[in-house]
């Protein structure tokens, strides 16, 4: 299976090539030139597999350039030996007969970024060693709050690799910057940008796109690369719980083959509805796709109307990880509607750039109105979803999984769909302590890790093994950058 640009069809590479490169120098995502197919018999096989064989199984069908042993290792390593706290790896809890939800948090950063981040060093260290790459890879990474965090701890001391995480300073959460800034390894680093996380993430492809800086890094033994979910070793793993989500739906006889199941997914970057929409495209029997939005509510725009216009004011919300204007993965969907036209997405790229907007021809509004809808929910209907959702189920979710569910919920009321829906719930409650506080009627008592004691005391869920552990750890990074500083900082660090 070859791998191609959304921007330029014409130079094709290994996936290898494809996950050592994260974004093609012209800018574009790559993408696999064709989408394999999966059957009942295929889906039948993984019912009764443990999660492991799944992501084995589903990536090899892209990943054509790996063994299945590699990848079955490579499994085993990222969700096996104890890094999760269930041998579910990804568990669907039901709440009731027609909604279920996908938990995604239960890896060692309590975000469900672990879910592709502890599988990307893997297969990037073997793509170093399959295109026969002496250099050493340096990952940047704009943050939002939960990459960061997922991305170190999934490279931290990789042989022949570096990381440099940006993210926004005051954009994040307690927990999740202590989780950053006391981040162990050698081989890694942290910087606080001044600015948003659009602010950081251009940042970040200034640098991927700029010739100067490459050449230097290049005579210095260095190779960017990239694990934001713009990288396909990102979006990969991430196709895999869908299917197992539907894989587990029918072990547990919550539905029958070849019914099919809305997923309603918490959205920031596009990536996670994505993998989604891809599992749906290889025949994953799947309804619509439901894209929630904070009140950063480009996408649910843009579903609605097909203009993407990033010219709007941005919000900071209790729901960081969804704070984006300029979702980069959606490329990878135009790219996919509009037949693989790279001139087609290359003129909406150019738009954007130029105009901070683009309006998607009527071809694939139809496309997009058919398989999607999209929704957002502000800060008050956020927390009165928690509150809700606790009282009610005596579930405790997090600010970004309850984005999902009132999406869902308006979903359903608009349009009476009764189809079985499962919510995707991305990270841990015990991440937004604060929140999810006062949301249950809770009043914080502080602003740090005492919160999460306190959560513990009020809730009686447990507290996440590591992050309990944050309390006694030492701050390691304390470095803060305007934006147009952020290339002295990679220089500095690659010295
Ligand atoms: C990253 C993240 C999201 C958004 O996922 P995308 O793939 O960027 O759309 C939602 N919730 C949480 C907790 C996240 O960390």
């Amino acid at each position: 299976m070859k791998y191609y640009s959304t921007r330029d069809c014409t130079l094709r590479y290994e996936a290898a090539e494809a996950v050592k490169m994260g974004l093609s120098r012209d800018g574009g995502l790559l993408t696999p030139v064709e989408i394999p197919q999966i059957d009942e018999a295929f889906l039948q096989s993984l019912v009764r597999a443990r999660y492991q064989e799944r992501a084995a199984k589903v990536m090899g069908l892209y990943l054509t350039d790996y063994t299945y042993e590699e990848l079955s290792a490579f499994a085993e390593n990222a969700y096996g030996g104890g890094k999760f706290d269930t041998d579910a790896v990804a568990p669907v809890r039901t709440v009731d007969e027609t909604t279920h939800c996908l938990e995604l948090w239960h890896g060692p950063t309590s975000a469900f970024k672990d879910m592709a981040l502890q599988m990307l060093p893997q297969l990037l260290s073997a793509a170093l060693r399959k295109t026969g790459e002496d250099k050493t890879v340096c990952i940047l990474v704009a943050t939002s709050g939960d990459t960061g965090k997922a991305a170190m701890e999934g490279f931290a001391d990789v042989p022949q690799t570096k990381i440099l995480v940006f993210y926004p300073k005051d954009g994040v959460s307690a927990v999740q910057e202590a989780q950053m800034v006391t981040q162990e390894g050698d081989n890694v680093g942290v910087c606080a940008v001044v600015g948003n996380f659009d602010d950081a993430q251009s940042g970040v492809k200034r640098i991927f796109s700029d010739v100067d800086i490459r050449n230097t890094l290049a005579d210095r033994g260095y190779v960017l690369s990239s694990a934001n979910s713009i990288n396909w070793g990102r979006i990969l793993p991430q196709v895999v719980y869908y299917i197992s989500a539907y894989c587990d739906l029918l072990r547990d006889g919550k539905i029958t083959m070849g019914q099919k199941v809305n997923f309603c997914v918490p959205t920031g970057n596009f990536g996670d509805i994505l993998a989604a929409y891809y599992a749906k495209r290889m025949g994953l029997p799947v309804g619509k796709l439901i894209c929630a939005s904070n009140r950063n509510d480009v996408l649910t725009d843009f579903l609605r109307t097909g203009v993407y216009d990033r010219n709007r004011p941005f919000h900071t919300t209790m729901s960081p990880s969804m704070d984006i204007l300029v979702s980069s993965n959606l490329e990878r969907l135009l790219f996919d509607l509009s037949g693989e036209n790279d001139a087609e997405v290359r003129g909406y790229m150019d738009a954007l750039a130029k105009d901070g907007k683009y309006e998607v021809s009527d071809a694939i509004k139809a496309k997009l109105a058919e398989q999607y809808w999209g929704g957002f929910c502000g800060e008050e209907g956020t927390a009165a979803t928690i509150a809700e959702y606790y009282r009610k189920h005596g579930y405790l979710i997090d600010t970004h999984t309850a984005v999902a569910v009132n999406v869902m919920e308006q979903y359903r009321a608009a349009t009476g769909d009764e189809a079985v829906t499962v919510f995707v719930s991305t990270a841990s409650p015990y991440k937004f302590c604060n929140h999810v506080l006062t949301a249950i009627g809770e009043t914080p008592a502080g602003d740090g890790m005492e919160l999460l004691d306190q959560l513990h005391e009020v809730s009686g869920v447990p507290v996440p093994k590591r992050l309990a552990a944050l309390k006694g750890k030492a701050r390691r990074f304390d470095l803060t950058a305007e934006k147009q500083n952020m290339e002295n900082v990679v220089l500095d660090f690659l010295k």
